[in-house]
């Protein structure tokens, strides 16, 4: 999906480990196999020898961490997530295998063959770049820079991907009844703008193995090696331009720097030499008369440099883009030149996942509300929804109990924050109405003329909302996704059924566990309508201040608070001339603030629960009180090690903190922590002074 919006997700899904090399004995001799469930609480995985007032990661997750490395065909491993994704998955390849096979509805047959295709390594061998001809020839006919225009939409209609920038249509920040259309920056191939614009030893070097790379592909592609360094150049500086002209993730984060509405006379003057009237008829949507340019000075700068850079080198930049985008589609070479540099250099994955993991999640992701049709019947019962809503109205009472008692907030701001409480919608385990995929047309031999039209049916879909009234019903995850999000547009949280299991989730476990788990998920999601970002959304999902001016003031000093902790947190260590890395508080600011109210309101709603059931959190199981349950249990979810490239890429380009910080930046803020491990004051996980804002 384009990421024109951005709704506020659990666990970024960026860093999904590459795929698979045709013929490689890991993916002949792969058989796909059952990964063992997942326990909610495993003593097993802690250290028992560290001290949980001192580090309460290495106590809850120590054991655990030292024993299970990242699989070599993995850039991440957690204990929660990637254990319950790898057993979604397989699950879902068993679905996949069958309706293959022996398909036994119109709509099985339908994702079997877009399975089939994906298997079939040796056609794609055979039909070497041939599929990519229709896209080629669009590329070659381009001859001066007004062109450029109508090449982009035409890329984007087909599906081959437009590259140089991202339209869609979303709802209005500001009117959220509405659906708009909007532009937004894009154009880079490698993880963010700083891999093309920090000097250090380590980025230099990335820089040059990128264009190492481009060469290569091109010399692939059949280009002499002297032709091949010279569009890499072209590549490059492009590229580099771009970077220099996009605004930073951080700065991206406040709504007000992505909110620039447009009348289409107005773009023309922002930008006349980008014919934006050819690209919208050419990308096939329908009339408007405004837009969201989200992000002006990008548009400027790309107007400048269509004029500035010869048509050569854009001819290049496409080739390259068209090539890049289909790499994992293309022959073996393609697919592992693509690896060894993408995979291996820059997030240290040492061998490529098998092909049937590569080709279950490209399946998921072209006809998710297809597959997941038939894999919720088998995997998500009735029962689990039940809970489900039982869970998160317990939450939804502790955080309104937290509203009412929070210290720094004026009852003017308390009773509009209530009010966007009241708003809030919940949605679980899967749509209520599906998709159709009647207009999605499925070869059986046709690879990547398959992924090209998922593409386009999918820019068709979205544009298709132009002007159209917003149906809250719809789902921006595929069920069988182990994450969930919060929508600030349209005030929602969102679980899909793929989270909503063990060890997230465990009927047949004490409540401090599920609290500690789906408990502070829940939790999380919802302060996220109260964030950085989401506060500043109102209930009905409109930009609108509804903090008083003085209660605003308080919220930013304690948001300050955590982003100064965070960025005190190490993402990776220094060593040899490679410098030691942060976190960005600001860029991690709202999941950080997430995860400290969900922490919190979730233990509230786990103390009404014991309450109400005459228990209390003293009591013991298994050597543990309830209270020391819930953290470890909380502690478990994010259980991880990931490979020191993905360290250090996600520490720029993911808004969300590594496991250990998650963790322990959270119980060092909350008194409650401390108090059940018996910490003294003035320990780590116990300190003097910590930051609250919810
Ligand atoms: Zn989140």
């Amino acid at each position: 999906m384009r990421p024109l919006h951005l709704p506020l997700l659990l666990l970024a899904g960026a860093v999904a480990a590459l795929g698979q090399s045709q013929t490689t004995p890991a993916a002949n001799d792969s058989k796909p196999a059952p990964p063992p469930e997942v326990k909610s609480f495993d003593p097993s995985a802690m250290d028992k020898t560290a001290d949980p007032c001192t580090d309460f990661y290495q106590y809850a997750c120590g054991n655990w961490v030292k024993n299970n490395a990242v699989p070599a065909d993995q850039v991440r491993w957690a204990r929660s997530f990637s254990l319950l994704q790898e057993r979604n998955r397989y699950l879902l390849w068993k679905d996949l295998d069958e309706a293959a096979k022996d398909p036994k509805t119109p709509l099985q047959k339908k994702y079997g063959d877009f399975y089939a295709a994906c298997m079939n390594t040796d056609l794609v061998d055979q039909k070497g770049l041939t599929p990519l001809d229709p896209a080629m020839k669009l590329i070659d006919s381009l001859h001066n820079g007004k062109q450029i225009a109508s090449l982009m939409g035409k890329l984007d209609a087909d599906g081959a991907g437009g590259p140089l920038f991202n339209f869609g249509v979303s709802q209005d920040e500001k009117d959220s009844s509405k659906q708009i259309a909007g532009l937004f920056q894009g154009g880079l191939s490698l993880p963010d703008r700083d891999y093309y614009l920090v000097d250090n030893p380590r980025f230099t070097q990335i820089r040059k193995e990128y264009i190492a790379h481009v060469t290569k592909m091109f010399t692939l592609a059949g280009d002499s090696p002297e032709q091949a360094a010279k569009e890499a150049q072209s590549v490059m500086s492009i590229e580099t331009a771009l970077a220099k002209a996009s605004t930073s993730r951080t700065d991206l984060r406040d709504p007000a720097n992505r909110y620039h509405i447009y009348t289409l006379a107005q773009l023309d003057e922002l930008a006349p030499d980008i014919d934006f009237g050819v690209y919208f008829k050419d990308v096939k949507v329908g009339q408007f008369d405004t837009l969201n340019v989200a992000t002006p000075n990008f548009f400027k700068e790309v107007n400048t440099l269509i004029s500035t850079e010869p048509i050569d080198a854009w001819k290049s930049y496409f080739r390259w883009h068209l090539i890049h985008s289909s790499a994992n589609n293309l022959p073996k070479a393609f697919f592992d030149e693509n690896f060894a540099f993408f995979g291996r250099t820059l997030a240290g994955q040492k061998e490529p996942q098998p092909r049937w993991k590569q080709c279950t999640s490209m399946t998921d992701r072209a006809m998710g509300e297809a597959v997941g049709q038939d894999w919720v019947k088998q995997n998500f019962p009735p029962s689990a929804k039940a809970s489900m809503d039982k869970l998160v109205a317990a939450l939804e009472k502790s955080l309104g109990d937290d509203i009412k008692t929070v210290p720094w907030m004026s009852d003017e701001t308390k009773k509009a924050a209530e009010a966007k409480l009241a708003l809030f919608r919940n949605k679980i385990g899967y749509p209520d109405k599906w998709r159709s995929y009647a207009a999605l047309k499925v070869e059986r031999n046709d690879l990547l003329g398959n992924a090209h039209r998922a593409a386009a049916f999918e820019m068709d879909w979205n544009l298709g909302h132009l002007g159209k009234p917003v149906d809250e019903k719809e789902w921006g995850m595929t069920p069988p996704t182990v994450n969930a999000y919060y929508d600030p547009s349209m005030n929602d949280i969102n679980f899909p059924a793929g989270i909503l299991q063990p060890p997230f989730f465990d009927p047949n476990i004490d409540p401090a566990v599920n609290f500690g788990g789906i408990g502070v998920v829940i939790g999380h999601e919802m302060t996220h309508g109260f964030d950085d970002q989401g506060s500043k959304y109102d209930g009905k999902g409109n930009l609108r201040e509804w903090q008083t001016p003085a209660d605003r003031k308080a919220f930013e000093e304690r948001t300050d608070c955590v982003a100064n902790e965070y960025s005190g947190f190490e993402a990776a260590p220094a060593h040899g001339d490679v410098p030691e890395q942060k976190l960005n508080g600001r860029l991690t600011l709202g999941e950080n603030t997430a995860d400290n109210g969900g922490l919190r309101i979730a233990y509230m709603a786990l103390l009404d629960t014991l309450a109400d059931e005459k228990k209390s959190i003293d009591e013991k199981i298994d050597g543990y009180t309830e209270a020391q349950r819930y953290f470890i249990g909380f502690a478990q979810v994010w259980c991880q090690n990931q490979t020191e490239q993905v360290s250090r890429q996600l520490a720029l380009t993911d808004p969300h903190s590594p496991g250990r910080w998650r963790v322990n930046g959270s119980v060092q803020n909350f008194d409650a922590f401390g108090k059940a491990f018996g910490c003294k004051k003035g320990q780590p996980m116990y300190p003097e002074n910590s930051c609250r804002v919810w």
